[in-house]
């Protein structure tokens, strides 16, 4: 007769050979994308709480299905440089998960995107776009196109290029592209232009990030640094911390660091740090943001520029250099994996007391386990930078009810979302047996959602 403990034991050991078998077939069926795999692994783990609680989720599939994307499409993208010369890129739309609502995330234009970042990115927005509570389903695309140094002439060629094959697979209610790295408003103003052109209608809600003068929403811009903030914000709340009076650091000079730097500073916060791609920069004196905006938002110029107009501050190549700064809150915002396990230690040991992830999966998962280990507070990106897409899917109801919703309005909104998605994190950590991990938390809560849709639509 097995004892009450040994029958417990037996329960988590089913949900966990289910995980890792589960894990070991993506492994198999999706080789050498080492991205995908690790967010596959980070969310796997988690749920096995919920598998042991409810088996009729591994009963029904919900693992092998939520981690093959119902639709991956890739396309060459042709256009003509300033020199006459053809050049060809290759496009990526992955239509992961559409059981809560249309595929809704971003597209991003660098070097470094292939299939396994798109994947990883894909999957992680199901569970992200669940979270906010808005009726999203989980997609990500983008190209291996580089915007940087190339003039607007050829942003455009390009862009109108990638939406050109791209317009076959989206719509309205079908899928809902938005703007991430290398992709700002610049680029989502030229491919809506190549959508409208080829579709013969003005369609607003085909993408978010737009303009406000032509279906944008305010506060778009700015959500997913602000919601960063609010996000840590709460968490800081209930340790009895604040920014107000803390040392910040953010890794980063595009969209969610300027925002995220900006909302620190409102809320009393010093930020001494930023990056690029190809370094940093330090002013102990605390950043001038307008600055930053100016080099990286209209000129479109280095980070490094920054202390010619700054001498008092310093300029370090290398990114990974930010981190070795001491401060109270980390706010990483550039790029995936750029704390790893020595970056995570030195920072513990400089004493920092919270680590929020605006960028997606900033942070490797030794270096989380790192902060679990040192008690610091740690945000995981599919809550902490929801923000933004929270507020894309806002923009989405405006262009159906063709309003506009004022600044304040939209940014009380978002206020509430980033509320409501620490508390459904901080509680679905508690209720299945892990109180404080927001890793856990985030992942369980937004699950669960897209997982009982699943149920109830039929083996799909
Ligand atoms: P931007 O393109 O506006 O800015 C990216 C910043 O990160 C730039 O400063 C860039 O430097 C730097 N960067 C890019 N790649 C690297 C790299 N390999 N190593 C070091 N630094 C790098 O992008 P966003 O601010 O929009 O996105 C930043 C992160 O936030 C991404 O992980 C994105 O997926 C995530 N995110 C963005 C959302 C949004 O609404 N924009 C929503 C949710 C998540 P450089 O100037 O040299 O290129």
């Amino acid at each position: 007769m097995p004892t009450i403990v040994e029958t417990k034991q037996t329960d988590t050991q089913i949900a966990k050979d289910y995980v890792n078998r589960v894990y070991e077939a993506v492994i198999k069926r999706n080789p050498n994308e080492s991205e995908f795999h690790q967010a596959v692994k980070e969310i796997f783990d988690s749920l096995v709480p919920v598998f042991e609680k409810h088996p009729k989720y591994m009963e029904n599939g919900i693992l092998e299905r939520i981690s093959e994307p119902e639709r991956m499409i890739t396309f060459r993208v042709p256009w003509v440089d300033d020199q006459g010369k053809v050049q060809v890129n290759r496009g990526f739309r992955v239509q992961f998960n559409s059981n809560i609502g249309p595929y809704k995330g971003g597209l991003r234009f660098h070097p470094s995107v292939n299939a396994s970042i798109i994947k990883f990115l894909g999957f992680e927005q199901i569970f992200k776009n669940s979270l906010t509570g808005q009726p999203i389903g989980g997609g990500k695309g983008g190209s291996d196109f580089d915007p940087k140094g190339k003039s607007d002439g050829e942003v455009m060629r390009f862009t109108q290029s990638f939406m050109t094959e791209l317009a076959k697979h989206i719509g309205p209610d079908v899928d809902v592209p938005a703007g991430d790295i290398g992709v700002g408003a610049r680029e989502i103003g030229y491919m809506f232009g190549q959508y409208k052109r080829l579709r013969g209608g003005y369609e607003a809600g085909i993408l978010t990030g737009k303009g406000v003068g032509y279906g944008g929403s305010l506060t778009r811009t700015e959500a997913t640094g602000y919601g960063t903030v609010y996000f840590v914000e709460e968490m800081l709340k209930d340790k009895g911390l604040s920014f107000d009076g803390s040392t910040v650091v953010v890794s980063g000079s595009g969209n969610v660091s300027i925002y995220a730097i900006e909302k620190a500073t409102q809320l009393g916060a010093k930020v001494v740090a930023c990056s690029d791609s190809n370094g940093y920069i330090y002013d102990k004196n605390g950043i001038n943001l307008e600055t930053v905006k100016r080099l990286k938002e209209v000129e479109r110029k280095r980070i490094s520029e920054y202390v010619a107009e700054h001498p008092e501050a310093e300029y370090h190549e290398g990114c990974a250099g930010i981190w070795l700064i001491p401060c109270d809150i980390a706010l990483p915002c550039a790029t995936q994996n750029e704390i790893d396990e020595a970056s995570a230690k030195v920072l513990v040991n400089n004493g920092v007391k919270a680590v929020g992830e605006g960028a997606n999966m900033p942070s490797t998962l030794e270096a989380i386990d790192i902060f679990h280990e040192n008690n610091v507070l740690f945000g995981p990106a599919k809550a902490v930078n929801a923000g933004g897409v929270a507020v894309s899917a806002l923009e989405m109801a405006q262009n159906s009810m063709r309003l506009s919703w004022t600044f304040e309005e939209v940014d009380a909104k978002l206020q509430e979302i980033m509320t409501n998605i620490y508390r459904n994190s901080v509680n679905a950590a508690a209720e299945y047996g892990h109180p404080d991990n927001l890793v856990v938390g985030a992942n369980i809560a937004g699950f669960l959602k897209v997982a009982d849709a699943m149920m109830v639509q039929g083996v799909i």
